[in-house]
């Protein structure tokens, strides 16, 4: 046997990953994992699904990626992917802030839609919309694939590029959770979180080194510091930071199927680093297959 390899941050078809949550955990066991989180775009629907397809062998941590913005690097909020792990999916507040994100997404994905059909563009928002079940976290991969569907481009990747970005003309923010109110929500349903890719710099502006050791200070648990996004001198940066402030350092993937091109299990979470995790939790139990 070799050493435990755990991959803390992966997505389902629940949100913008291309793997159903059966097929997901599947993936993962033929990839030779030992353990996996799913964690999809505030959403918890994929859990009882991947739990129920578990291989044998393969440890479940069910978990979501909280879409959340920070305002303490100036006025303009600064958008803040926040793990969520092991934390109670029936909590009243999580249920009713997920309801309001999703409902924000699928309206902002409708809008940008509309705003490339005006423009003339080959697509069509109700077609775009209907591909989607009702209460789906729709986001920006949706409408990438649609403009590979037209043609308009050859991949998700270049739709980012051309058409999807901040800096595009198409682009369209949303009203995320402000951060320290989706860290004390978690935690009081007994969940844990993670700052996911906090100085992943090609996706937009990011956070200060002063904003992470605030949110360390208001109980943030962990730091996703092996990321497809971060290049070597970031992670020995926040691998020391984590140090520092007491935060769990974790490794992932970030797998989003054929939505992205890294594969699943790129990267990795030592095992102590997910002990730690558990052993801080107490709203949901690890899955094991
Ligand atoms: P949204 O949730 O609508 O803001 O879209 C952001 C999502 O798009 C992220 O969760 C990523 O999964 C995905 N994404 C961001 N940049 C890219 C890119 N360059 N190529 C493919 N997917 C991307
Ligand atoms: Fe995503
Ligand atoms: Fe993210
Ligand atoms: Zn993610």
């Amino acid at each position: 046997m070799g050493p435990m390899r755990i991959d803390l941050h992966t997505h389902s078809t629940v949100s913008d990953g291309t793997d159903s949550p059966a097929e997901l955990v599947q993936v993962a066991a033929q990839a030779g994992l030992d353990a996996i989180a799913i964690t999809d775009h505030d959403t918890t629907a994929g859990w009882d699904a991947a739990i129920a397809a578990l291989p044998p062998g393969l440890t479940l941590v069910p978990g979501a990626e909280l879409s959340c913005v920070s305002y303490h690097d100036g006025p303009h909020g600064i958008s803040v992917h926040l793990l969520a792990y092991l934390f109670d999916p029936a909590s009243p507040a999580i249920v009713a802030e997920q309801q309001r994100l999703r409902l924000e997404r699928r309206t902002r994905v409708r809008a940008m839609a509309e705003r490339m059909a005006a423009d003339g563009l080959p697509v069509d928002a109700d077609e775009i919309m209907g591909l989607l079940p009702a209460d789906s976290p729709a986001g920006r991969p949706h409408l990438a694939q649609a403009l590979v569907r037209a043609g308009l481009v050859r991949t998700v990747d270049q739709a980012f590029a051309e058409y999807l970005g901040a800096g595009r003309g198409y682009y369209l923010p949303r009203q995320d959770t402000p951060v320290e109110e989706a860290i004390d929500m978690i935690a009081a349903a007994g969940g844990v979180t993670v700052f996911a890719h906090p100085f992943a710099r090609s996706r937009g502006r990011v956070v200060s080194v002063d904003t992470l050791a605030k949110l360390a200070e208001h109980g943030l648990t962990g730091v996703e510091v092996d990321h497809p996004n971060h290049d070597e001198e970031t992670r020995v940066q926040l691998r020391g930071l984590a140090r520092e402030l007491d935060l769990v350092p974790t490794g992932s993937s970030d797998y989003h199927g054929t939505n992205k091109t890294i594969p699943i299990g790129a990267e990795t979470t030592p095992p102590e680093s997910l002990e730690a995790l558990v052993a801080r939790s107490s709203g949901y139990r690890v899955a094991v297959g």
